[in-house]
């Protein structure tokens, strides 16, 4: 797929704003890398309307095709989604503050749940209890005893014959009388969404009023995350995410799903059985994993880097001393079609409104006619500006398809820009800057 995308993108090299039909045929072979790495359906259709609203117009930056800049355009937003910083559990309450895990049969609940025991007893100096209310799976009470011990946890004490309700009291009382700070709860889950589990769920959390309700799902869970996630939320209700087995294969689809239909924060993601394989979830590492493109989104980005770096220290350089030639002029009418044109600009501006499209035309034509102009002039010319008589005028105007009279209203243009950059460089000595300072 990645060296389809490359020929794609390559293809395509030109430089100003995106079009609908750069961004069309990009965004093709996006939806298939989006698809390939398990984003649902109905998701990857209204995430890519959200990328096109956001490219079609927006400026290419030099040296890099319309492709590769839709491909950083997806990434951004694609980060965006994810949620853009990492998300802690959140322990603010009164303690004992109760942590309830929920999710499908072998998702990774009574792992994770010893996982988050052992780092809020190791990071957060937190006295940690654990209590399993999965009454359905025979050994499962033991096995959270044995992961307990594995991290040096407590665990509460089994007593047969309870219902998870009677379980979770005994929880929060002991924990409430022994002075523990975490109560994590353990629920059993189903291999698929039914109605007695969701009864089940909804009737330990209004016991047990968790803090934080965390829903265990594995990365692998692909197009029905979105169902899994949006059953458990509405039922319910979730705080936040875990996705488990992010060691496997899966590229991480169903974390863009979840949190799509869900808008909760992915908290902590699963990279192994080991007891401290449970890792921060990061947007940009899931975003690049989703998308299989760090390698184009880390070109942009060295390009974007480079080019303002480079731009800004000519311009500064100039500016302190008080030059501003018609070159320096060209460069900045580039810069501004660059940025997708006034059109571009005023694009961002809210409440522009109809009259903008008119505006952009007649602007973008203008600065086209412009750079033509000074693009027919010799360097020496540009750089002295003064050495334009009638004769040279008309050779320009001839040349760039201008009237003189254009030729005369640039460089009166000019000729004002320049005074104000020589206020600006001769502040050491009273000019505009001087005096403002003073
Ligand atoms: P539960 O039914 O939801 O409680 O699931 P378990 O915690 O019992 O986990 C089921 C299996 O998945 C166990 O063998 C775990 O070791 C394994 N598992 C859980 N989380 C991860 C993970 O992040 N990566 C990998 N590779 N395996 C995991
Ligand atoms: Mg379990």
């Amino acid at each position: 797929l990645s060296d389809k995308l490359s020929a794609v993108f390559d293809r395509i090299t030109r430089r100003g704003a995106l079009t609908e039909a750069d961004v069309s045929e990009a965004l093709r072979e996006i939806r298939k890398a989006l698809l390939e790495a398990d984003v649902a359906l109905d998701v990857v259709r209204s995430f890519t309307d959200k990328v096109r609203d956001r490219a079609v117009g927006a400026g290419v930056i030099k040296s890099v095709s319309p492709g590769q800049m839709v491909v950083k355009i997806v990434n951004d937003v694609l980060i965006e989604t994810l949620g853009e910083t990492a998300q802690p559990i959140d322990l603010a309450a009164k303690p004992p503050v109760a942590i309830m895990m929920v999710g499908l049969q072998g998702a990774g609940k009574t792992t994770t749940t010893a996982k988050i025991a052992k780092r809020l007893k190791e990071r957060h100096d937190k006295r940690v209890l654990m209590a399993s209310l999965d009454v359905k799976r025979p050994a499962a009470q033991e096995q959270l005893a044995v992961l307990g011990r594995q991290v040096e946890v407590d665990t509460l004490p089994i007593v047969a014959g309870q219902t998870p309700i009677q379980i979770s009291r005994r929880a929060m009382e002991a924990a409430r009388l022994q002075g523990y700070d975490v109560v994590l709860l353990d629920t059993a889950g189903r291999t698929h969404i039914d109605e007695p589990l969701m009864q089940e769920m909804a009737d330990i959390k209004s016991y047990a009023e968790p803090h934080e309700i965390l829903l265990v799902a594995d990365s692998l869970t692909g197009q029905d995350a979105v169902n899994l996630a949006k059953n458990f939320d509405e039922r319910v209700g979730l705080t936040g995410i875990v996705l488990t087995r992010m060691d496997g294969d899966g590229r991480g689809g169903a974390a863009l799903s979840m949190r799509y239909v869900t808008g909760k924060p992915i908290k902590l993601i699963g990279t192994g059985e080991k007891m401290d394989a449970l890792d921060e979830f990061s947007p940009s590492r899931i975003a690049q994993r989703i998308l299989g493109m760090g390698d184009i989104v880390a070109l942009v980005e060295k390009a974007a880097a480079a080019i303002d770096a480079e731009e800004a220290r000519k311009a500064a350089a100039r500016m302190a001393k008080g030059k501003f030639d018609l070159q320096d002029l060209c460069d900045q009418l580039a810069q501004v079609e660059k940025l997708g044109g006034l059109g571009g600009i005023m694009g961002l501006l809210p409440g522009v409104g109809k009259m903008k499209e008119q505006i952009a035309n007649l602007d973008e034509g203008l600065i086209g006619r412009q750079r033509a102009i000074i693009l027919s002039m010799t360097p020496q010319e540009r750089r002295n500006p003064d050495l334009l008589k009638a004769s040279r005028k008309k050779r320009i105007a001839a040349g760039s398809g201008a009237r003189v009279e254009d030729v005369n209203k640039l460089l009166k243009q000019h000729r004002q820009m320049a005074d104000l950059m020589k206020s600006f460089g001769a502040g050491k000595r009273g000019g505009l800057m001087g005096k403002a300072a003073q």
